[in-house]
């Protein structure tokens, strides 16, 4: 089939932000074109620790999972253990993202890979992109393009400021299947709180099979030398880690705060380009989705009824009734979950019983 000359929409990011949203615009028949800078599969730092609730809203293939996960083990300040249930799996991302671009393009949307997007404008009602090889127009544009969005710079928003992001650090170590369920148990992810650890943030191992992402974030305003922490956090891990290989090490920017504007007429933002990443805890792969569905439906409302300048107001209200409140309510705590190590405890303790949302709407003030 002929490309359109103007694509009902364009989509920058293959993510799963990206990915989401082509899936559904595509399957109710708008044309639907998905750039994407690099190849797909790609690398993506990542824990890539996913729940059970979204493993099985998006139906993920088995061949995908690399290590179910039953217990969450919290540390704190190197001493104290807590373990708590929390079903779901780690798998990589590069798995993921693929099979989620593989189900936007069966569902009919054209993806262009190794497409970087330069540049983008809107002329008379139409979005004018310019990737590093071709120009395209699209009548609705969709930034799914992470936390670093050209296309939201192209249309003068800022970048995160540091108060907004978390700078993080992961190493990806091959350790073997076996040493790894006995250093770290068959199904286990870790997460380490403490000051010493990271000021207003956390270190991590999510295994793989073979493999353990090890990793350690912190909002950026609090970071003094993420470099010399994360070394310090190998060395307390010395010995589980004893005779694994790195086989990468990776440095990325995540979102620790909503955008006061998630669009603009037909420019919609999602996923971590709009800050939608839970703030204590650094979790976004389901929200990606979410706002990748949410806004695909708003585009094809906004397409059907002739009313692309109500589409990012539309978008902003599916978010407010979808997601927002709870990842309000998060910002809200976090910077006096971290303040003392007393608070980081008294989180952990709730966290042990209570969903992170339930925390921070209510149990947070009600238990000081
Ligand atoms: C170290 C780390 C660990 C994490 N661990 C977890 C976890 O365990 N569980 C969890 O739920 N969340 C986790 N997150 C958060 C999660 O990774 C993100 O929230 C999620 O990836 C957001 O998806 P997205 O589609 O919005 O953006 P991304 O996944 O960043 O995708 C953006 C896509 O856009 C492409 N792109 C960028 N610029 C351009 C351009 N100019 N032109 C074309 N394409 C472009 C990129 O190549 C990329 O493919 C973690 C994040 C980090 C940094």
């Amino acid at each position: 089939m002929p490309e359109p000359r103007i694509w009902d929409v364009i989509i920058c990011g293959a993510g799963l932000g990206g990915s989401a949203a082509a899936e559904v615009l595509a399957a109710e028949g708008f044309t639907t074109l998905l750039l994407e800078k690099h190849s797909v599969p790609r690398y993506k730092a990542c824990g890539g620790g996913v729940t059970q609730e979204f493993m099985d809203g998006a139906q993920l293939p088995e061949n995908i999972i690399e290590r179910p996960v039953e217990h969450l083990v919290l540390h704190h300040l190197g001493n104290q253990t807590y373990e708590k249930e929390g079903k779901g799996a780690c798998l990589w991302r590069a798995d993921l993202d693929a099979f989620f671009a593989r189900q936007a393009v069966t569902a009919g949307a054209m993806l262009k890979e190794r497409e970087q997007v330069v540049a983008a404008h809107k002329e008379n009602g139409l979005f004018h992109i310019q990737t590093s090889q071709n120009a395209f127009q699209a009548r609705i544009l969709i930034a799914a393009d992470g936390v670093t969005s050209t296309i939201l710079r192209c249309f003068g928003w800022n970048r995160f400021k540091p108060e907004e992001v978390a700078q993080t650090v992961t190493h990806e170590i091959e350790l073997g299947e076996k040493t790894i369920a006995q250093r770290f148990g068959e199904e286990h992810l870790h997460l380490y709180f403490g000051h010493d650890i990271s000021p207003m943030g956390y270190g991590w191992v999510f295994p793989k099979r073979d493999t353990v992402s090890v990793g350690l974030g912190c909002r950026l305003t609090h970071t003094k030398n993420l470099k010399e922490s994360f070394d310090n956090f190998l060395r307390f891990l010395k010995k589980q880690l004893a005779g694994g290989k790195v086989v990468h090490r990776v440095a990325h920017m995540l979102p620790a705060a909503l955008r006061q504007d998630f669009g603009k007429g037909g420019l919609l933002a999602v996923g971590d380009a709009a800050g939608l990443v839970d703030p204590l805890s650094g979790k976004g792969i389901p929200y990606a989705v979410t706002s990748g569905q949410l806004a695909a439906e708003t585009a094809a409302y906004a397409l059907e009824t002739d009313s692309i300048d109500q589409a990012s107001k539309r978008y902003h209200s599916a978010l407010e009734e979808n997601l927002l409140e709870g990842l309000e309510a998060k910002r809200g705590i976090q910077e006096d979950v971290y303040r003392t190590e007393a608070n980081i405890n008294r989180f952990l303790q709730l966290w042990l019983t209570h969903r992170a949302t339930v925390i921070a709407s209510s149990l947070w003030h009600a238990s000081q």
